[in-house]
Order: C-alpha cells, then structure tokens, then sequence
C-alpha cells in the first residue's frame, strides 16, 4: 500500500474515532442533563403535593375567612407558624422524599423572602444554599401576607444522578479505552510490519547485492583458468587462483554473519568464558585494522588506560564486537579516519570507546540502529554496503557479557560508542591459554 493511502486511511480512522469520543461525551453530557431535569420536576411535583396537603389540612374556616375578608383587619392575630405544624410538615416532607427514595441528604426550610427570615425547617449548614434554591414551592394559598415560600435543596444532587449513571459513565469510558488503545496498537503494528517487511526487503536487496560481486568474480577467475594460455602459465594459474580463493572467503564471511544472527536469534549462541586480556586483542585488532584504514589515509589509535584490563568474556564474540565497531567506524568515516579505541577503569568493569571523526548518527537513528536489519536512511550522504546486522549483534553480545552499549553522537562531528563489560566470575573460570 502507497504511504500516502496509509496516511489517509489513519487520518480518517482518527477523525473518526475523535467523532465518536466527542459524540460520546455529548450523549452522557445529555443524559445527566436529562436526569437533572427529571429530579428537577419530581422535586417540583413533591413539593406542590407538600403544600396542597398543608392546605388540604388547614382548609377550615379561620383560612377562608383571612382569604374572603383580606390581610388587612386578621393579619396581625394570625401567625404562618399557627398554620403549620412542623411535624405534620416534616412527616409530609419525609413521605414525599421517601417517594423519590431520598431518605437523607436534603434540608428544607420555609422562608420568608421578603425578610430571608427562616420560620421552620430542618437545616444546619446550608442555609446560603437554601435561600438561593430553585426547588421551592409558594405557600400563599395557604398564607397571603409576606412571600412565604417552603424551600428543599439537595447538597449531593449532582453526586446523587452521577451515582444513577455511574455504570454507564464507567463503561462507555470503558469501552472507549479499549477501541482507543486496540486503534493505536493496530496502528503502531502496521507501521512497525511495514518497516520491517521494508528492512527485510532492504537486506535482501542488499544481500543480493554483496554476493553477486564476488560470484561474478570467481565466476569470470574460473573461466579464465580454463582457458589454455592461462592453464599453461602457472603463474597466471595462481593469480586466479587466488582471485577465487579471496572472494570465496569474502562469500563465506558474509554467509558466516547472517549466520551468526540466525544462530542469536535462536538464543543459540554459544558464550565460552574465559578470562582475557583485552588490551592484548585490542592491540591485535587495531594492528590488523591499520593496514586496511592507512590506505585510505587514516589511522587506528589505542589508548589502553585501564589497569585491571582482564575480564571474563569470550574471546571469539569479544573479538567481533571490537571488530564490527571499528569496521563501522571506518566505513562511515567517508575520508580520512581518525579512529580511537581506548579503555578505562570503571568499578568493578572496563569501559571501552570506540570514536570516530565520520558521518555520526542522528538522535533519532540512535535509539534504532541496534534494531536487527535497521540501516540509517541515508539519502545521497554515503553508499556503503551492509546488512544492518553489526550493532545488533554486539548489542546482544554486550548484554550476553553483562555489559551495556551507549552511542554518543552528532551529525557530520563523529560517533563515541560507548562499550562497558564487567569483570565478573574472575574465581570460576579456565585460566587463558
Ligand atoms: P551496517 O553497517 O551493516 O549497515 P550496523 O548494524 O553495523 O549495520 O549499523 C547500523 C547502522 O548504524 C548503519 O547502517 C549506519 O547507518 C549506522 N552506524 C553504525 N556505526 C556508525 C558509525 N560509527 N558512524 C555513523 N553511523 C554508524
């Protein structure tokens, strides 16, 4: 698939899935919304039941006299305290709530807003809160003088509809979650799959490539010794001869490194430790190195500043990780290459760097590069052939040693690899030979 139907198709599925969140959110926002309002009105409708049988009780003739002949001659002998009885109000308040099955956690007062005078009530905290209530019921029917009003407010009436939702706020968020996270995992699966089917068409691109040339050489050698002139003359025999006998050495090298990472893969690798003097292979290394780096204008330098320089360590895979940095270190260093390889103390392990004066790595490229088959993109900067396999065999080697890899690195200055390996096991192992 072209990347940019990929990168379309995520757009899409995120829009999407943006929509569905947003339009999630807005139906639960509705929904406690609509509970509001339903608490709203039965709160409206218990209250108009309270004061219809405070009227109901009190409809004597004393209350059809105060509303027939007016306020104005009875109103001081009468008192809205007279009317109601508090525990015929509490009991009302009490088996009306009980309808709504709410048993506590309400206060109602009646108040007089004229004067937000309190005349009866149960309350003890909220008073503020009471006296702006919106669930409040007039009792002038019962009483004309004043504004007497009898008032309920709900402290957790928020809490109280969520407690009614709660289950399905929780699992619409749940659910959300989980399309949300399989969403992104199925997306970083399918980059990741892309990437790797591209690695993996990369190296065997690459691959085809590296083995093709010393084919064709040994193929054209081989042709040449058959010919009479050159079987004849045994020193043209033996030129092609070697020609043949390099480059099969050159393919089996390559076939042995592939290998190699077949074999870590497996976890079949096999570590034989033994105690070693690493300055001692480092030299070796470095010797073979300078001949290869010198005709390029270069120079391999060691600097062995540890003092305890012998580890336990296998000397075959210690070896190829040494080799493998300072065959990296040369091949991106495109002109002469300062190459240095030092070591150093560092409690109860070595510490070696590999630095180079190359191409460096970017940030980004250095947390992948020890990612199996992974080659830094390089667009014109160099063309230098490889599988992307090296770092990721010494990585796995370093931490099969107990060690641990760190690059330093900036583009265009140079690379500083950063190798720490531990003594470790010194008592239980074979002396070197
Ligand atoms: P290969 O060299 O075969 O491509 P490696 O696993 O050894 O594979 O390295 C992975 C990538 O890391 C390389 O493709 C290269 O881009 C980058 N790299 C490794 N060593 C260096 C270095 N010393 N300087 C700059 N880039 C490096």
């Amino acid at each position: 698939m072209k990347k940019r139907h990929i990168n379309l198709i995520i757009t899409i599925t995120t829009i999407s899935l943006l929509g569905i969140v947003f339009t999630q959110l807005y139906w639960v926002k509705k929904a406690v919304d609509l509970k509001d309002e339903q608490f709203n009105a039965s709160v409206r409708m218990a209250l108009k039941s309270v004061a219809n049988q405070l009227l109901d009780y009190h409809n004597d003739s004393t209350i059809r006299q105060i509303q027939e002949f007016g306020p104005e001659c009875i109103i001081e002998k009468t008192n809205i305290r007279d009317l109601i009885n508090f525990s015929f109000l509490d009991s009302l308040m009490q088996e009306e709530m009980g309808c709504m099955k709410i048993n506590r956690d309400y206060e109602y007062a009646v108040i007089n807003y004229l004067n937000d005078r309190f005349v009866m009530g149960k309350y003890a905290e909220y008073e503020p809160e009471l006296l702006r209530s919106k669930h409040k019921v007039s009792l002038k029917a019962l009483y004309r003088p004043g504004e007497y009003w009898l008032v309920v407010y709900f402290p957790y009436q928020k809490s109280m509809i969520l407690s009614q939702m709660i289950v399905w706020v929780i699992l619409s968020a749940l659910f959300l979650v989980v399309v949300i996270f399989t969403f992104s995992f199925t997306i970083y699966s399918f980059i990741r799959q892309k990437k790797l089917s591209e690695m993996k068409s990369d190296f065997v691109n690459n691959m085809t490539h590296e083995f093709k040339t010393p084919i064709s050489t040994i193929s054209l050698a081989s042709e040449m010794l058959l010919k009479p002139f050159v079987f004849k003359s045994s020193e043209k025999t033996k030129k092609y001869a070697h020609v043949i006998f390099d480059e099969n050495t050159r393919l089996q090298n390559q076939v042995e490194r592939v290998l190699q990472i077949a074999i870590l893969d497996k976890g079949e690798a096999k570590i034989r430790k033994k105690e070693l003097d690493i300055h001692k292979v480092i030299s070796k290394i470095v010797a073979n190195f300078n001949l290869v780096v010198s005709k390029r204008g270069g120079k391999v330098l060691f600097k062995p500043n540890a003092k305890d320089h012998i580890i336990v360590a296998d000397k075959v895979h210690f070896s190829s990780i040494i080799a493998n940095l300072i065959d990296n270190a040369n091949k991106y260093t495109p002109e002469n290459p300062k190459i240095i390889i030092s070591t150093e103390d560092f409690r109860d392990g070595v510490k070696i760097f590999v630095e180079d004066n190359g191409i460096g790595i970017s940030p980004e490229n250095q947390k992948q590069v020890f990612k199996k088959l992974y080659r830094v993109p390089t667009g014109n900067l160099h063309d230098v052939k490889g599988f992307g396999l090296g770092l990721y065999y010494v990585k796995t080697m370093v931490e099969a040693h107990e060690g641990s890899i760190k690059i330093h690195s900036e583009l265009g200055k140079g690379s500083r690899f950063e190798l720490f390996l531990p003594r470790s096991n010194k008592k239980n192992i074979t002396h070197e030979e």
